[in-house]
């Protein structure tokens, strides 16, 4: 029995990163072919911790996720979003694998980040816009007043007449 618990380290660490040299994994096989014990043992070990990681499934991001993210993107606008109708369309779309959602959503919820600065500095520059057509109207303002008083004559004309 001693050798099991042996056999059955080797099973938990080098075998199955197939670390082992030729003659310890053929002694190792054999003993599976014999042991019943060690076979059900390896069999358990591979189906239930080694396997998950070779063939994780992909699954979908589950609904709430998308749910909590579009609600928080609505929640800071205040009003429809662009982005969040664009994760309603992608939300039929995109499967991510198992271990990705949060991941997932941090990305989403940067890309809804950047893009609500995006709109601030749009708005911030329509401001900025708007304070320099003001100021353009003033300053068209002053210079149409000498115009005005010279009665349509430039000044050269204003000069000899
Ligand atoms: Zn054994």
């Amino acid at each position: 029995m001693k050798k099991c618990e042996q056999f059955k380290d080797l099973i938990l660490t080098d075998y199955i990163d197939a670390e082992l040299d030729r003659d310890s994994a053929g002694n190792l096989e054999n003993h599976l072919l014999d042991c019943s014990d060690c076979r059900a043992f390896f069999k358990e070990f591979k189906n239930n911790v080694a396997m998950p990681f070779q063939q994780a499934p992909h699954q979908p991001v589950p609904a709430e996720i998308w749910d909590t993210i579009k609600k928080n993107i609505e929640d800071e606008n205040q009003r429809t979003n662009p982005i969040a109708d664009l994760i309603d369309r992608l939300r039929g779309l995109i499967v991510f694998p198992k271990m990705v959602p949060v991941f997932a959503s941090f990305a989403l919820m940067f890309l809804a980040g950047s893009a609500t600065l995006e709109t601030m500095h749009v708005q911030q520059a329509q401001a900025k816009d708007q304070g320099e057509y003001l100021v353009s109207l003033l300053s068209t303002a002053d210079a149409s007043n000498p115009s005005d008083s010279n009665s349509g004559s430039t000044p050269i004309e204003h000069y000899f007449l």
